[in-house]
């Protein structure tokens, strides 16, 4: 048992019960949908075990975890409990590691040991990250500080009035409460950004609103505050808000965060979070099959890959069967397509985030670009392709 985990079943769900919505205008509902396709058990035990949530999927979790374990047993898989220390695979063998982001102690020492410290991590510190087209490009200016670097920032400048309505807001906006294991982590890591603004009116414009070296070509001038935005993917899709880690509540960051001029509709794919989180550098170490680069009997799954939430870690657990089941049989493993929610979130925690990897759940920026400029029929469309080619997926490696 893990410090999250109650129940021993399998597929325990220990915090919500939802799997979020069904619904294909929701980066979420096409996942749900690919997954169905897949033949994915945990989803079919899902609406088996539905209880009435609008156009949410909820379960009644006792039930759920209780259909999967049942399932798994019923299919001749041998249950063994006990904590795995190392992984040893030997020849012919397949080892997946799904131990989830409380992964135990000692095989965390292990996976730092094998893989190094910078490729494997304890904690998230994720600052939020926005589409780039709800930037408003307008109010914002791209420009690197003092001039130096080849205009990879956007920058959205403040005006004093701007800045102290944002600096008042901030500094009352609801956080989460630190627990006590995380405390030492934040302590070691980084700040809040709410925490330095409390520390006095003026803190943020010596950190992360630093406006230093940033000339507005509207004015001229360097502005009272700036808050800057990094490319978080090789596409320029998204953008993060360059040291804006924080613990505020995700609906008190949508609300003050828009208190940015160029972030006034900013749509939010990803909140900020501080916690302990267990993951893998998926880039550096996993190839696209989530297998070791340096180790292909050793694969990895669920959370652990850089992925986060209940369906998006149970969908790369299919799609690891999928290639394991290839691989028994002989045959090559056949990538996901690139245009399939689940193709993208591997394409993201694998090749296409920039810098750090920070976990990752399904949204509609990690989507390749489709020449559409409407949203909702931009939506509608990926919903369309993404379960074409899913379908050709399945049949072709099946
Ligand atoms: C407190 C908390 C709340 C969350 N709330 C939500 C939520 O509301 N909605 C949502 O979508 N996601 C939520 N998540 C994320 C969600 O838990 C994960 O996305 C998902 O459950 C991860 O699935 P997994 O199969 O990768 O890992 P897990 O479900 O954690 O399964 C990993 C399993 O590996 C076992 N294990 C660990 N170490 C070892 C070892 N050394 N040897 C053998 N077995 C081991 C564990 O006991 C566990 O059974 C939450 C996570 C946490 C920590």
């Amino acid at each position: 048992m893990t410090e999250v985990h109650r129940t021993g079943g399998l597929a325990e769900l220990v915090c919500s019960n939802s799997f979020k919505s069904v619904d294909l205008s929701n980066a979420e509902g096409i996942l749900k949908k690919e997954m169905e396709i897949m033949g994915s058990v945990v989803l079919d035990c899902a609406y088996k075990t539905r209880v009435p949530a609008g156009k949410a999927l909820a379960v009644d979790r006792d039930k759920f975890s209780d259909c999967v374990t049942n399932k798994v047993l019923g299919a001749g898989v041998a249950l063994i409990r006990k904590e795995i220390t190392e992984i040893v695979p030997q020849e012919n063998e397949i080892w997946v590691v799904a131990t989830g982001p409380a992964t135990s102690v000692s095989l965390s020492n292990y996976l730092t040991h094998i893989l190094g410290e910078d490729f494997f991590h304890f904690f998230d510190a994720v600052a939020p990250i926005v589409t780039k087209e709800s930037i408003d490009m307008d109010k914002a200016f791209i420009g690197d500080r003092y001039g130096i670097g080849s205009g990879d920032y956007i920058n959205c400048p403040m005006t004093k009035e701007e800045y102290e309505a944002f600096w008042e807001e901030l500094t009352k906006a609801e956080t989460i409460p630190i627990e006590d294991f995380d405390k030492k982590y934040l302590f070691d890591r980084c700040r809040p950004v709410e925490d330095i603004a409390k520390s006095g009116k003026e803190a943020l414009l010596y950190g992360p609103l630093k406006p230093k070296g940033l000339i507005d070509p509207k004015t001229g001038q360097e502005p009272y505050a700036v808050v800057q935005l990094r490319q978080d993917n090789i596409e320029g899709t998204l953008y993060n808000i360059v040291g804006f880690q924080t613990r505020l509540r995700w609906g008190e960051q949508k609300r003050v965060f828009r208190l940015i001029p160029c972030l006034r509709n900013a749509e939010f794919v990803r909140y900020g979070v501080m916690h302990r989180n267990i993951y893998v550098n998926s880039r550096e170490t996993l190839d696209e099959f989530l297998r070791l680069k340096k180790d292909k009997r050793i694969v990895f799954a669920g959370q652990i890959t850089g992925v986060e939430g209940y369906l998006e870690s149970a969908a790369t657990g299919l799609y690891v069967g999928y290639t394991i089941k290839r691989i028994v049989n002989g045959e090559e493993p056949v990538p996901l397509p690139r245009k399939t929610m689940l193709g993208s979130l591997i394409h993201y925690i694998s090749k296409g985030a920039l810098g750090k990897l920070k976990p990752m759940y399904v949204n509609f920026g990690i989507f390749p670009d489709i020449g559409i400029k409407d949203k909702k029929r931009r939506k509608q469309m990926i919903a369309r392709i993404a379960l074409e080619e899913m379908e050709k997926y399945v049949s072709e490696v099946n």
